[in-house]
Formats: C-alpha cells, sequence, structure tokens
C-alpha cells in the first residue's frame, strides 16, 4: 500500500476460512504469506519496525465493544471502542500503543462481520442509552480501509441506529470508499490534527494537516458530520505561532457550524514509552518537556503548562465560532473548571455533555 508498506502477510489459525482474510489476500497477491503465529520469525527479536509491514489476519474472539481505558482520577468521555484492529501502519514518534500491545503486527480482525450482531444487540437492548462508538483507538479507523473495508462493513449497520454513533478517526484521506456509501446519518468522519511542525517532525506516514483538512471539507461538502482532535498537545518552540497556523487552515476549509465536537489532550505516556521513543525516533523532541508523574503513573506536562496549552487553543477556538463542542480528554475537574470556566464533574456529567451533542447533530 502507497505510503507504508506490507512486506509480509501472517495468516494465524483458521482465518482463512473467512471471507474478509482471502479478500484482502488477494488485493495482495505478490506478498509472501506465511501461515501460523508460530512462524512468525521464531529466532528474530521483537520488532515494532518489522511488526508495521506485517500485516496480521486472525480470528478474534476477545471482547469487541470495550469501554476506553481512560484514566483514573480523571474525567473521560465515556466512549466505547470497536475493536476491529490493532496496531497502525502511521509510525507517529509519540503513538502509545507503541507500549501499549504485546503484539508489534498490525493485527486485523477478520471476523467481525460474524461477531457485530453481538453489538448491534446490545445497542438495541438498550433505546434509552446513546452508544459512543469509535474504531480509532487502537488503530487509525482508516489506515487500512482500503485493504480492509471497515466502512463499507460498519456505516450501512451504525447509520440504521438512532441511539449509536460510529466515529472513524484518522491522520489519512482514505475518504474514497466512504463517500461512495449513501449513508451519512449517526457517522461522524474526524480527524486528529496537530501543530504543522508536530505533524512534519512527528507524525511519520501522516498525511499533512492541509491535505487531511481538505479530505474533511470533502466529507462536509458531501453531507457527514465531522469532528477532531488536537491530540497530543505538544509545547515546542514557537507553539504560540504554530498551532494558529493549524486554526487558520481549519478556518479557511471548515464549516465550523457542523462540527461535533473538537477534543484536546496533552501529551501523557506510560514511563516505558519512553525506551521506545528514544530508540525508534531518535530524532524527537517530543520527550524535551518537563513532564511529572501523575497517581496512574502516567507522564504529564506540568499542570501550568497544561493549562496554558488548553486555555490558548480554547480562546482562539471559541473565536473562530463558539459552539464547537469542545472538551478535554482525560483531564482532572481543577484543570476544566480553571482552563475552560466550566467542568462536566465527572464521566457522566461528560458523557452527557457528548449526548447532547449527537442529539443536536442526529436527533
Ligand atoms: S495515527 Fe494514531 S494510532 Fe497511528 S501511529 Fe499515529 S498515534 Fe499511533
Amino acid at each position: 500500500m502507497a505510503g507504508f508498506p506490507i512486506e509480509k502477510i501472517l495468516v494465524e489459525g483458521n482465518a482463512d476460512q473467512y471471507g474478509l482474510s482471502r479478500r484482502i489476500q488477494k488485493k495482495m497477491p505478490d506478498i509472501p504469506r506465511v501461515t501460523s503465529s508460530a512462524t512468525r520469525d521464531g529466532s528474530a527479536p521483537y520488532s515494532l519496525d518489522r511488526g508495521k509491514k506485517t500485516l496480521h489476519l486472525l480470528e478474534y474472539s476477545g471482547e469487541l465493544l470495550k469501554p476506553c481505558p481512560g484514566t483514573t482520577n480523571h474525567i473521560c468521555c465515556g466512549y466505547q471502542i470497536l475493536n476491529v484492529a490493532t496496531n497502525c501502519p502511521l509510525d507517529c514518534s509519540y503513538c502509545i500503543l507503541q507500549s501499549y500491545f504485546n503484539e508489534p503486527d498490525l493485527r486485523v480482525f477478520i471476523n467481525i462481520k460474524e461477531r457485530i450482531e453481538e453489538v448491534l444487540h446490545l445497542i438495541d437492548s438498550h433505546p434509552d442509552k446513546i452508544f459512543r462508538i469509535g474504531t480509532g483507538e487502537f488503530t487509525d479507523s482508516l489506515a487500512l480501509d482500503p485493504l480492509v473495508g471497515w466502512a463499507d462493513m460498519l456505516v450501512p449497520l451504525f447509520a440504521k441506529r438512532k441511539n449509536a454513533i460510529l466515529e472513524l478517526k484518522t491522520k489519512t484521506t482514505n475518504i474514497d470508499r466512504l463517500l461512495k456509501l449513501p449513508e451519512r446519518d449517526q457517522i461522524i468522519i474526524s480527524w486528529s490534527l496537530n501543530s504543522p511542525t508536530v505533524t512534519a517532525t512527528e507524525e511519520h506516514k501522516a498525511a499533512s494537516i492541509s491535505k487531511r483538512l481538505e479530505a474533511a471539507r470533502i466529507c462536509q461538502s458531501e453531507g457527514f458530520i465531522i469532528g477532531f482532535h488536537f491530540d497530543p498537545l505538544i509545547p515546542h518552540p514557537g507553539w504560540q505561532e504554530d498551532y494558529p497556523r493549524t486554526l487558520d487552515l481549519l478556518d479557511r476549509f471548515i464549516d465550523p457550524a457542523r462540527i461535533i465536537w473538537i477534543s484536546m489532550g496533552s501529551f501523557r505516556f506510560m514511563p516505558q514509552l519512553k525506551a521506545i521513543i528514544r530508540q525508534r525516533h531518535p530524532q524527537s523532541t517530543v520527550l524535551d518537556g518537563e513532564f511529572v508523574r501523575g497517581m496512574d503513573g502516567k507522564m504529564r506536562y506540568f499542570k501550568p503548562i497544561r493549562m496554558e496549552l488548553y486555555r490558548f487553543m480554547r480562546e482562539h477556538l471559541e473565536t473562530w465560532y463558539n459552539n464547537l463542542g469542545l472538551y478535554l480528554c482525560m483531564e482532572s475537574d481543577e484543570i476544566w473548571r480553571k482552563t475552560f470556566g466550566w467542568t462536566p464533574q465527572n464521566t457522566d456529567g461528560l458523557s452527557r455533555f457528548l449526548d447532547s451533542r449527537v442529539k443536536r447533530f442526529f436527533g
């Protein structure tokens, strides 16, 4: 695939009994294929670099829908993850997935179609609850879509359900398949954004900010509701001039009245990620900041730095348009209050706020 070449397909167990596994392999006839995980470079050391070039097709028997892991003592958004794949062919230096999974391969679960009924049944049996579901937490929602076809599989199913939304979160421009589908209801396409400098230096293999926003513009003009995520915000030399460049592009490309939400979060990571970043991305500067270890064990910027980032972004975004559904990802009540001037108080409060945005845009 352009941009992130696959060098090997690993077919585990009885994956080939599924049509999706056979269809994916048909699209890559020249890529060497091995079967069973036992043959995966037995003697070679664990390698994230090789993992990002290995497409691992396997049946998934774990929980298909799981609550976003969130973090203790912080306000989370009550999101649920539809676990269609793990790991990502893009290669952001700061990516927490590098230390999150034991398996480095691009694992694609080939029995989602066969199992999705479990999730649909859950949604249908709780008509009064709103399910905010996304596929973009353990992988990029669209990076492998040209190969796998998740959009074709999932969009028609979610579009029929008034009490659920499906958010496809990406740093790519892989929107062609989405645009060919007739459905728009209950679907949110969202892009992670950053400053042009962070994008150019740390988000290897992701599309440039202007290309992402051009894709977002097309999706908006074709009737999709869109969202954005400024996460992770990273203070870097000149960030006060650099982030507004992205905001200027947003203004140029996007109608703010049809954005369902924009989240913000600052760079945070488990300590074990540090060695991986140093080894895999020696040029990266994401570890240059001043970090402190929180009660959840994660490293975060000192509070005053986080507050300065959020305040700055909020003020600029609200000057652009004052009803953007801004929210903070995994922050405390105190930070909300001091930077946003209001607080949802807890995860239930933030869930209610985001549910109200869903009702407003899809009600
Ligand atoms: S796009 Fe997201 S999941 Fe993929 S490498 Fe970057 S941070 Fe990780």
